[in-house]
């Protein structure tokens, strides 16, 4: 008889905080961590480097048979090459929710993850884990923070990587905007639903809100 699989589904917009604390919480419960944003990241990444346009699904849709997106120890990668820094670039970041928005990618990153999930006890983040992905977790939780906290902690972490080229209210307007396409698209939107735990991150530090995740998923089991 094998371990039990346990799946931990943790939804939130950007800049909420949910990767940081996903991260650390997987660790320390041993659960391998799943980070959906980067998937939709790599395929943005891809569709840049050919100089096809992100607003234009046909064009999208025609790479994704030809595109491999893959975890190997907690690394992305996209056809074989290792992405982890590259995705993170604001360029990506300014795009991604467009390609995000695509049904056929959508369906192709979902099947990807539900077969993750099925392999092996995991934290899994991203916009639609608990209603579409995985409705069937074990611990579902809804991560937040005020739109201003999560601007600051995106400029911080953009100024830490060496961009200069952005100020705080181009962040806001960026994450604002951002927002906006994951709540309202037609497809999966982002929404927080009943039965998940709500996780404000605003005035916590990164301890508590792991710890947060930890207990709930010790308690639980
Ligand atoms: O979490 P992160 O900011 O890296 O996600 C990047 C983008 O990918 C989001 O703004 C959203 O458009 C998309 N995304 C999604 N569904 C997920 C994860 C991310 O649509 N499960």
């Amino acid at each position: 008889m094998g371990e039990r699989i346990v799946s931990v589904a943790v939804d939130g917009p950007a800049g909420s905080g949910k990767s940081t604390i996903s991260k650390l919480a997987a660790k320390i419960l041993g659960f391998e961590y799943i980070d959906t944003g980067a998937m939709y990241r790599a395929l943005t990444l891809k569709v840049l480097n050919k100089g096809l346009n992100p607003q234009k699904p046909e064009e999208v849709v025609s790479l994704l048979k030809d595109t491999d997106i893959d975890f190997v120890d907690n690394h992305i990668y996209l056809d074989g090459e290792m992405v982890d820094e590259t995705i993170r670039q604001n360029i990506i970041s300014q795009n991604v929710s467009y390609i995000a928005a695509i049904k056929e990618v959508r369906e192709a990153m979902v099947r990807i993850q539900q077969n993750l999930a099925k392999a092996k006890s995991i934290i899994m983040d991203g916009r639609d884990i608990i209603t579409v992905v995985l409705p069937d977790a074990d611990f579902k939780i809804f991560v937040t923070a005020s739109v201003e906290e999560r601007s600051r902690r995106r400029y911080k972490e953009l100024l830490e990587k060496g961009e200069t080229n952005i100020t705080l209210e181009q962040i806001m307007k960026d994450i604002e905007r951002r927002d906006y396409i994951d709540s309202n698209r037609e497809i999966a939107p982002l929404v927080r639903t009943e039965g998940s735990y709500l996780l404000d991150t605003t005035n916590n530090t990164i301890d508590e809100s792991v710890n947060f995740i930890v207990s709930l998923v010790k308690r639980g089991l």
